[in-house]
């Protein structure tokens, strides 16, 4: 067998334009400033990966993290990119968390692995791509006028599922609530995000109050890190409640699971570490009778192709919030998962991940090479 080595790593900005700026009760985000890493092997194969930085969940940024993956590049030159657990120790024993720009490591290095071995991801992770994927679609926080608008627009675009930014206060969130169900009807079933908006008691009874409205599911309703309260939440909630901020790792998910404090996980790729660490995570919800979701910050197509790969190859996902490339106003990549309108993705049938950047419109941004 050929021994592979790591012989660069290219480090880029990617920034995109947004449609509109992004709401949610944690802050407002005007552009997508994300990071792409491209691994080159010593045989000419390139891994390519992408992370989107949330600093207000991740603690990460753009620029904090170019710095952070030079170092990180620096510690797996000349090593064997095949071996992965191997390099995503190099990159825990070099910095500790970070976990955002490490994902855009591990995605280059399953790209790598996979177009190695001449398979599309999900056939390398065991999956079969009969799996229909479709997306939700967000209304991020605005008016209950504003929300209603939006949802509505997406209603007639015909997206499944509608998922609702909320967070605020009692009367608002109830009001927005309201306000899209007049808009829209009650069949096509709501999602709701409160991103730690809410404290314990708020939580339970706006949760309560929305009770007749066709909710699927609740991520996050209180802060992050008031594990027993969420399951306070959940004991008292008659809409099941997802675990979002509050799982990063396999390790989070191992705790909520044993102290029974939610329903769901939703597994994303900027808090897990990337794909090594989601596969655990969606074991551990498996042997706990969990189902999952899976969630993207303000990823390209790109990176939304690694997930849509990822759900491929695992049944236990079973709601896809894949739609942060549908808010955005420039498209820069190539290949990739292929949007047929109503929420649906179609996956790539090529050895990888399956896609690439624009290098025209990569240009224009900051580039190192280690
Ligand atoms: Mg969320």
């Amino acid at each position: 067998m050929e021994n592979l080595k790591i012989d660069k790593t290219e480090v880029i900005e990617l920034n995109i334009a947004l449609k509109e700026p992004i709401s949610i009760s944690l802050g407002t985000v005007h552009l997508a400033e994300n990071i792409i890493i491209k691994i080159h092997a010593d045989n000419g194969l390139v891994g390519i990966g992408e992370a989107s930085p949330e600093i207000n969940i991740v603690g990460e940024t753009q620029s904090a993290e170019f710095e952070i993956a030079k170092l990180l590049a620096a510690g797996l030159k000349g090593k064997d990119p095949l071996a992965i657990e191997d390099r995503l120790r190099d990159l825990d024993r070099t910095i500790q968390g970070n976990y955002t720009i490490k994902s855009a490591f591990d995605m280059a290095l399953y790209d790598l692995l996979a177009k190695k071995a001449s398979l599309p991801l999900y056939q390398l992770l065991g999956g079969g791509n009969t799996r229909e994927i479709y997306t939700d679609m967000t209304v991020y926080l605005g008016s209950p006028e504003r929300m209603a608008e939006q949802a509505l627009e997406y209603k007639k675009a015909g997206f499944p599922t509608i998922k609702v930014k909320l967070g605020t206060s009692e009367e608002e969130d109830i009001e927005r609530i309201r306000a899209i169900r007049a808009a829209i009807g009650n069949e096509i079933p709501l999602r709701i995000d409160a991103n730690q908006g809410w404290d314990t008691v708020t939580a339970i009874k706006i949760l309560k109050a929305l009770a007749p409205f066709n909710i699927d599911h609740c991520e996050e309703p209180i802060p992050h890190w008031n594990n027993t309260d969420l399951r306070r939440v959940r004991d008292n909630s008659p809409i099941p409640i997802m675990a979002d901020e509050s799982v990063f790792d396999h390790r989070d998910a191992f705790r909520l699971a044993s102290m029974g404090a939610c329903d769901y996980f939703n597994i994303k790729f900027a808090k897990s570490g990337g794909i090594h660490n989601a596969i655990k995570i969606n074991a551990i919800a498996e042997a706990a009778g969990i189902k999952t979701q899976v969630g993207c910050m303000s990823e390209s197509r790109y990176a939304l192709t690694a997930l849509s790969h990822f759900v491929a190859a695992k049944n236990n996902v079973i709601y896809f919030d894949i739609d942060s490339s549908l808010s955005h106003a420039e498209d820069p990549v190539t290949g990739g998962i292929q949007y047929k309108g109503k929420g649906k993705w179609e996956l790539p049938q090529v050895p990888g991940i399956g896609g690439d950047f624009d290098p025209e419109f990569l240009e224009k941004m900051k580039k190192t090479i280690i």
